[in-house]
């Protein structure tokens, strides 16, 4: 909602301004996702204003449940007619993560992930990623009885391509009058944007970065995830070592095992080195993430073969996560958010 608009509505209507503080706090704190939640407000003024200003600049156009009911997928309709996807995952009981989105479609064009196939269609406004949070929030409130305790910037897109307005909505996000989420219950995860990652670390040190890495040489990486064609392994090992230099803080590694292509014992030796060419193994915890299928000509490895690429890495010395693949019944899982 434009807030601005809102209050010089309000002015020029003569109303008072605590008006504006009852509805910035049903709209971030009480997630009212309608004008007749806003129950503090008379039923005249509500009216006016449901005419005036949409709460939402997404729409609920569809949310599909996973069969075990662990995932959430919501199709959001923007005022152009785009259509994005955000994801809620139950990870833990009674522990909500929300998967969003921040640009419709992606331009780095990953060969293995659906939102890649699309192409760049452009980017989210800060209000468009914050706004799924309030819709699937007000969702989840309705729903389950329940509430959203992180937040994964890990949807479509790559959000350092569309970082000034990434960082409005974790202001807005971690904003204790807003929605008020620490800065740790946040997590952006990039493909390797080597200035985004250097101006993460300066504004956000407090919350989590998140690498896709996928492969430890070049020559896979550039097929891999062509952002490294601008932004090769050794820029982005520097970027790092300076992040964690800086931060103190742990990088979370996204590994997605494709079978065949970048799941061998010399590649797990690979990226042991290359990780270490970086910082010590106990600033990364690497989360394997077996490939789902997207429709493209990778494969998921056998169990034992993931098994076997997670016990090297552990054997390594490294903390090492397998993803449960919540949601790809409903193609909600990584890699899978086409918009469809
Ligand atoms: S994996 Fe991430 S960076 Fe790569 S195309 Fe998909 S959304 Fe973009």
């Amino acid at each position: 909602m434009d807030f601005q608009k809102l209050s010089a509505f309000l002015e020029k209507s003569g109303l008072p301004a605590f008006r504006m503080k009852q509805v910035r706090d049903a709209v971030y704190r009480g997630l009212a996702a309608s004008w007749d939640e806003v129950t503090v407000l008379p039923a005249p003024l509500r009216e006016k204003l449901s005419g005036e200003f949409h709460l939402h600049s997404v729409e609920q156009l569809e949310a599909q449940v996973s069969a075990k009911g662990d995932a959430v997928k919501f199709l959001f309709g923007l005022k152009d007619g785009r259509k994005i996807e955000t994801v809620l995952l139950n990870l833990l009981p009674e522990k909500w993560s929300l998967c969003v989105s921040t640009q419709v479609g992606c331009p780095v064009r990953c060969p293995f992930c659906a939102t890649g196939k699309k192409g760049l269609k452009r980017n989210l406004s800060p209000d468009e990623i914050t706004d799924q949070f309030l819709a699937a929030g007000a969702w989840l409130r309705k729903e389950r009885g329940q509430k959203i305790g992180n937040v994964i910037f890990m949807g479509m897109g790559e959000p350092f391509y569309n970082y000034d307005a990434v960082g409005e909505a974790i202001k807005v996000m971690t904003d204790p009058d807003r929605i008020g989420l620490g800065q740790r219950h946040i997590s952006v995860s990039t493909a390797g944007h080597v200035p985004g990652i250097r101006r993460f670390a300066k504004d956000f040190p407090q919350c989590n970065l998140a690498i896709s890495l996928h492969a430890s040489e070049d020559a896979l990486r550039n097929e891999l995830v062509p952002l490294n064609r601008q932004y090769p392994l050794s820029q982005l090992a520097k970027a790092l070592n300076d992040y964690i230099f800086s931060t103190r803080r742990r990088v979370f590694v996204e590994y997605v095992l494709m079978d065949g292509v970048n799941n061998s014992r010399s590649q797990a030796a690979k990226l042991n080195s290359w990780l270490r060419s970086v910082a010590a193994p106990k600033y990364f915890t690497i989360n394997l993430i077996p490939y789902n299928r997207t429709g493209c000509p990778y494969r998921t490895p056998a169990k034992d073969r993931i098994k076997v690429f997670a016990g090297l890495m552990e054997t390594y010395g490294f903390e090492v996560t397998v993803r449960k693949s919540l949601g790809d019944d409903i193609a909600g899982a990584c890699g899978q958010l086409a918009g469809k």
